[in-house]
């Protein structure tokens, strides 16, 4: 029987964490069952953070970015001896089940602790949809939009100054946010682990737009892949364009979340409560082919990911 449960935020905040807290706060009220907010990820848990939440106090959340539960990361989370203090703190405070909001290391620490006894739920939130077991994380579609806004307005100044602006993404690892940016904007070029870096190619290509008449271009380029000062430097020195960095960095965190990302937080917050209902632990909610589904935490991450061949393709065609 389950009469109270927990929600945590854990690794980077995303936009449309707070619709995700603010559904499963008032799914699991409608049925009876206290939530207590745990402050900071992981490490709140462990030094015993804990707020109740009532309906009111999800009040107003559904436009707010970022998480009003706070996030960290806890390395230690990992240690045998920290999980079962958490255990010893969740069971000391009646806490029979957690529904965590975060990325697959989020998943990693859920997993351990229905491992251990308490039943998690795992509710992707995460700008970089770099996570198995959904087509979308929350966040990804507000950090887009951001993205899609801040290279339409670099293109209107490259334009102006026969510029190539070399705009880097987030993504951690997967190119995502850069392929569907690199579609909605027209980008020239893409970098992202998916494609790699030929840097010969890149110059190539940036000749051959130059020749054929462009007066400007977006390289658009995932992080943690490549230097982008000395690419751009290369470019500036090999190329009739004048190459200029944009590190978008956290803006793309930020900002009040779009409807399809409140939507879709307030649709997996609804299904990871109704699980924990069930009786179900140590799995993830997603979204596949717009319906809501969950699957086992172990199993979602030795799946590979959704493969995004043909959106290359089409970049490749469009461009
Ligand atoms: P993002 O995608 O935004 O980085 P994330 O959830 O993947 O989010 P991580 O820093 O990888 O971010 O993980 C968040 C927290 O989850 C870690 O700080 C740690 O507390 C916990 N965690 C990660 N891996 C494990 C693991 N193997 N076992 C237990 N806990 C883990």
């Amino acid at each position: 029987m389950i009469r109270k449960i927990g929600v945590l935020t854990s690794g980077g905040d995303a936009p449309g964490m707070n619709a995700a807290i603010r559904s499963v706060v008032r799914t699991a009220l409608s049925n009876g069952i206290q939530v207590i907010g745990i402050l900071d990820g992981y490490k709140g848990l462990i030094e015993e953070r804990f707020i109740e939440l009532n309906r009111s106090s999800v009040s107003n959340l559904l436009s707010k970015g970022g998480t009003i539960l706070g996030s960290a990361r806890l390395p230690e989370f990992a240690n045998e001896e920290v999980l079962l203090k958490a255990c010893e703190i969740l069971n000391k405070n009646e806490i029979d089940a957690l529904c965590v909001i975060g990325g697959d290391g989020s998943y990693r620490g859920a997993l351990a602790l229905t491992k251990h006894g308490i039943n998690c739920i795992g509710i992707p939130g995460t700008i970089d949809n770099d996570i198995p077991g959904t087509d979308f994380t929350i966040g990804f579609d507000t950090a887009l939009n951001t993205i899609v806004d801040c290279v339409d307005k670099l293109r209107d100044t490259s334009a102006s100054h026969h510029r190539c602006s070399i705009v880097e993404v987030m993504g951690n690892h997967c190119g995502d946010l850069a392929i569907y940016s690199g579609l909605s904007t027209g980008a020239e070029i893409l970098i992202t682990p998916e494609t790699g870096l030929d840097e010969d190619t890149v110059i190539e290509k940036l000749a051959y737009l130059e020749k054929s008449g462009k007066n400007h271009a977006i390289v658009i380029v995932s992080e943690k892949i490549v230097n982008i000062n000395s690419l751009s430097s290369k470019i500036s020195s090999k190329t009739g364009f004048a190459s200029r960095v944009t590190v978008l960095g956290h803006i793309q965190r930020g900002g009040a979340p779009t409807p399809s990302d409140r939507v879709l937080a307030s649709r997996l917050g609804e299904k990871a409560v109704d699980l924990i209902l069930e009786g179900i632990g140590g799995h993830c909610v997603g979204i596949k082919n717009n319906s809501i589904v969950s699957t086992p935490i172990d199993e979602a991450l030795n799946k590979p990911r959704e493969n995004k061949k043909g959106f290359y393709r089409l970049f490749e065609r469009l461009v």
